[in-house]
């Protein structure tokens, strides 16, 4: 391998190239990105995870870098609304873990292990977090450097202006940029792709090519015909509809997702303005009562701001590296936004696609390994957002009541549902299925926690002092005493803009 050619200039091209230009620097490679000037990216993926920090940490890139440039905002965690309907339960924060936070974690998994076998305990998830504090205070998690803890976020931002940002930031890394559309793609007569047509008169040669083309997939799944594997079994929807909202001075420093009629809606607070999508399911709603609804939830309905409508599918390709060609981004596939959880997905599809052509002194050797890997990964995030779904106790329409008796689901979530309901240590099943790989047993704890999934009021025993050892006014107390240290996240916006 001595040349790549990267097809698309979407986030996930972008986070590739510059993965590659850093990872291989010593290398004698060739790196160059090609992107269409007539095929647009597909412009929504605004919400982020940790690993995005480690990532711009990785290349060399400072928050006072690219955070304001790309209106972009902090994101502490996501809150949960409308999901669940029972009393108590109809809101709950799932937090990125701080390491302080990880002093509650004890009290949180206490609380809830018992609640889960019949004592009155108060196991609702949000308290046992500082994150939340942050949130509902609107602060920023830039802790002072007298504040001896690491902090975990991720970010909000503008998709199509990162995208700019990553492209200067890979050019001055050496990696080259062509605009081309690509029109045809010559197979060797072993299958391996040969060389790709364009537009233009050239064509572009390459030892191996990335395909970042978005869900077209143009050269895995178009051109080489890796087959698609598609859940829409267990993940209904395969629409979105999208309006940008005026933003707020000082703004949430978390995305909020509310469930909806038929699927969810999501608040993305960036500098500029919000960023809202609802996303749905076609076969319960046309595109237009969606759009009324999504416009009457959000205040918007003698507003004539435009709406952008979107299909995708759900599901990832059978292999993510085929012959010499590795997809990522929306081209091996796409589990719905709820957990944001795709541009992780990007970065650990590039990652690990780099440590196994190391390993294989960059052939093919390892390529089963990776593939087997990188499947496990899809296949874990589908498992936990079909929990959101198969848990939820909404009733309300056709398309929740399907939600939640929705048999299909797969063998490892029916075996960690039925270890929560009977009360078992979910800790261990977690381990048992290596699941806690993908989302830690926190993750785990809040989502089933936090929609309620508990004996009734009415079916849980006072239980003994024993069992009633944290006291939740002194995790409130401290809770609220580590929000001391942390600045409006207005004002630590301003200080990235100075
Ligand atoms: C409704 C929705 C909400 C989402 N929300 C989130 C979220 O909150 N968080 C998150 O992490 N992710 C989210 N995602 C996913 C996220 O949007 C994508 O993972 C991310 O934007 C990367 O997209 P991409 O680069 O794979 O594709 P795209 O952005 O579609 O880019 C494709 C690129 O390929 C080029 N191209 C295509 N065909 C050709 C051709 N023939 N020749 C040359 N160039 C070509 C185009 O010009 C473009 O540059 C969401 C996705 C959807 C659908």
């Amino acid at each position: 391998m001595k040349s790549i050619v990267i097809l698309g200039g979407g986030t996930a091209g972008w986070i590739a190239a510059n993965l590659m230009a850093m990872h291989w620097k010593d290398k004698d490679l060739d790196i160059t990105l090609v992107e269409s000037p007539n095929i647009g990216i597909i412009g929504v993926g605004e919400g982020s995870t940790p690993p995005l920090k480690h990532f711009l940490d990785v290349i060399g890139v400072e928050e006072s870098d690219w955070m304001s440039r790309c209106d972009a905002t902090y994101k502490v965690g996501i809150t949960f609304r409308g999901w669940s309907t029972r009393p108590g339960f109809e809101e709950y924060f799932h937090p990125f873990l701080n390491q302080h936070d990880e002093a509650l974690l004890p009290a949180f998994f206490h609380n809830s292990h018992l609640r889960r076998q019949g004592v009155d305990l108060d196991g609702h998830p949000s308290q046992f977090f500082s994150a939340w504090e942050l949130a509902k205070q609107r602060l920023a998690p830039i802790a002072p450097p007298n504040f001896p803890f690491e902090m975990k976020y991720g970010y909000h931002f503008n998709s199509g202006l990162l995208g700019v940002f990553l492209r200067e930031w890979a050019e001055k890394r050496g990696v080259k940029y062509r605009a081309a559309t690509v029109t045809g793609v010559v197979l060797k007569n072993d299958g391996y792709i040969d060389y790709l047509q364009t537009d233009t008169e050239d064509t572009i040669k390459a030892d191996f090519y990335v395909d970042s083309t978005g869900f077209r997939s143009r050269l895995l799944q178009e051109a080489l015909g890796v087959p698609f594997e598609n859940c829409e079994d267990v993940l209904f929807n395969d629409s979105a509809v999208v309006f940008p909202t005026d933003p707020d001075e000082n703004p949430e420093p978390q995305t909020v997702s509310t469930a909806l009629n038929h699927g969810w809606g999501w608040k993305i607070p960036l500098t500029s303005r919000f960023g809202n999508g609802y996303v749905y399911s076609s076969k319960y709603v046309d595109d237009d009562e969606a759009e009324r609804e999504f416009r009457e939830h959000l205040g918007l309905l003698d507003s004539d701001v435009d709406a952008r409508h979107l299909n995708f599918k759900v599901g990832r390709v059978k292999e993510h590296w085929h012959k010499n060609c590795l997809a990522v981004g929306l081209s091996q596939g796409f589990i719905e936004p709820l957990e944001a959880t795709a541009l992780d997905m990007v970065q650990e599809t590039v990652v690990r696609f780099i440590e196994a052509a190391n390993k294989g002194n960059l052939t093919d050797e390892f390529r089963g390994e990776f593939n087997d890997r990188i499947s496990r990964r899809f296949d874990a995030v589908r498992d936990y957002i079909v929990c959101h779904y198969r848990i939820s106790t909404r009733t309300d329409t056709e398309y929740w009541r399907d939600c939640g008796s929705n048999d299909k689901i797969s063998r490892s979530l029916h075996e960690l549902l039925t270890a929560w309901m009977k009360g078992d240590n979910i800790t261990d099943e977690l381990e048992r299925q290596n699941l806690d790989a993908y989302f830690p047993n926190v993750s785990w704890n809040c989502l089933l926690a936090g929609k309620g999934i508990y004996p009734s009021d009415e079916q849980v025993r006072p239980g003994s002092e024993l069992a009633h050892k944290y006291k939740l006014e002194d995790i409130a107390k401290f809770r609220k005493g580590c929000a001391l240290n942390f600045n409006s996240h207005q004002e630590q916006l301003a200080v990235l803009r100075d």
